[in-house]
């Protein structure tokens, strides 16, 4: 299946929506949402892209939480990954292109350089 996410932040996501499917969710406005589950209690917040157990924050990707929260919006979860997650900047950050160095037998070293002594 293709998605945006690398296959190493999906699996997660997919951890995560397992675990989410039990919590019980109730809007406070369109944003803002308290996330219950077994005695314990969150609150999420879609725009601000927040949550109590400050996991969201930390990581910017998705807690099991924000993800009950996403589900009751039928938000498209990617939407609140930080593009760190993402497939495509992974891509990009080795678009540039990566000059090998050599064996250091071939390196032509500056004698200035080659005398200085790193104590
Ligand atoms: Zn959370």
């Amino acid at each position: 299946m293709h998605h945006q996410l690398t296959d190493a932040a999906h699996l997660v996501i997919l951890k995560r929506v397992e675990k989410c499917a039990y919590m019980t969710v109730n809007p406070v406005d369109w944003n803002i949402f308290s996330v219950k589950w077994s005695r314990k209690q969150w609150t999420v917040d879609l725009a601000q892209k927040t949550c109590t157990c400050n996991k969201f924050q930390m990581d910017m990707f998705p807690c099991s939480h924000e993800l009950a929260a996403a589900r009751e919006r039928n938000l498209d979860y990617t939407s609140l990954c930080s593009d760190f997650y993402k497939r495509q900047t992974l891509i990009d950050a080795y678009s540039v292109p990566i000059v090998p160095v050599g064996h250091l037998s071939s390196w032509i070293v500056p004698t200035d350089i080659a005398d200085r002594v790193i104590k």
